[in-house]
């Protein structure tokens, strides 16, 4: 026990440590005040059907932080995970895609556009999402039938029932659902077809693979066979190189999303390219 003892003492001391543990501090207390301080923003990255047709976009969070500059997602939001800030930052990423969603209405160019919105366990699990959701659709006056869900797998199935009851609820709303970095879980097939979902999106890191390894293109041929199967849409991210998207494409996938097509770019950046496109067609 004194031996145990005395290497947590030593560990206690770890300057390297103590340097990760008061970085990870300051950035907690940071990330408290960002979104009273209107330092978050959504960026948007396009989906499109075959020949390049806009069918969508998915609304990517930003941290523009006044001193370290754009956070990244990954280095932010598992924090807002653990520390409960996720409730209201999802709230706030809810109200901007809805509002946004409003504005697309009443132009040919972007009235039929589908905006995903990425829903984290925290949030989907609170008793009143569903009223959430409800208030904010009339708040903003998007339509419900625009706004699609994109949950992963360790949520969605990590209470089933629960997951089931409450994507019924808000589809009987309008809502859309697609199952975000499929293929990377750990989901039992039995539950999966359980799930009233609208769509699978097939993970990135199996796309990026798919000239490169064989058993990821293989993946990526039975994802698309399930979606098939399921009679829902299937839809691939991270798609890079044409190459990808001849395969994909060739497979039966007919949704992507990727750097081929864009990046995820600010509203401003989209609507020009939405318009130009609109008028040149
Ligand atoms: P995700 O939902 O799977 O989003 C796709 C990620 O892949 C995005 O990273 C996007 O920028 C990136 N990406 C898209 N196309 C390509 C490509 O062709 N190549 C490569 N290498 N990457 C591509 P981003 O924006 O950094 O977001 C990372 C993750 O953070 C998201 O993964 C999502 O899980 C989470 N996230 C982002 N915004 C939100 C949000 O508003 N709420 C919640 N709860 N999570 C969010
Ligand atoms: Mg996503
Ligand atoms: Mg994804
Ligand atoms: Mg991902």
């Amino acid at each position: 026990a004194a031996k145990t003892a005395g290497r947590n003492a030593i560990r206690f001391f770890d300057p390297m440590m103590q340097a990760a543990v008061s970085a990870r501090a300051a950035l907690e207390n940071d990330l408290r005040t960002a979104l009273s301080a209107g330092q978050f923003l959504l960026h948007y990255q396009i989906q499109v059907g075959c020949g390049v047709r806009p069918v969508g976009a998915e609304a990517l969070i930003r941290w523009q932080h006044p001193e370290r500059g754009m956070v990244p997602p990954y280095e932010f939001i598992p924090l807002a995970e653990e520390t409960g800030l996720i409730l209201p930052i999802g709230l706030w990423v809810l109200q901007t895609a809805c509002a946004q969603l409003r504005r697309w209405q009443g132009n040919p160019a972007t009235e039929q556009l589908q905006l995903s919105v990425n829903v984290s366990a925290r949030q989907f699990r609170q008793p009143d999402f569903m009223e959430q959701i409800r208030t904010v659709l009339l708040q903003t006056g998007a339509r419900p039938d625009r706004l699609k869900l994109e949950l992963t797998e360790s949520l969605a199935l990590d209470n089933v029932d629960d997951t089931i009851t409450k994507m019924n609820a808000l589809r009987a709303l309008g809502l859309r659902f697609s199952l975000d970095d499929f293929g990377t879980g750990q989901s039992s097939l039995s539950y999966l077809t359980r799930l009233p979902l609208d769509q699978l999106k097939i993970d990135q890191s199996f796309v990026r693979n798919i000239g490169i390894q064989h058993t990821d293109a293989l993946i990526v041929q039975t994802i698309i066979g399930m979606a098939q199967s399921l009679g829902i849409d299937v839809i691939a991210e991270g798609v890079e190189t044409d190459a990808q998207r001849a395969f994909l494409e060739k497979h039966g996938c007919t949704l992507f999303q990727g750097y081929l097509f864009s990046r995820p770019v600010p509203i401003g950046v989209l609507e020009q390219y939405l318009q130009a496109r609109a008028a040149s067609v």
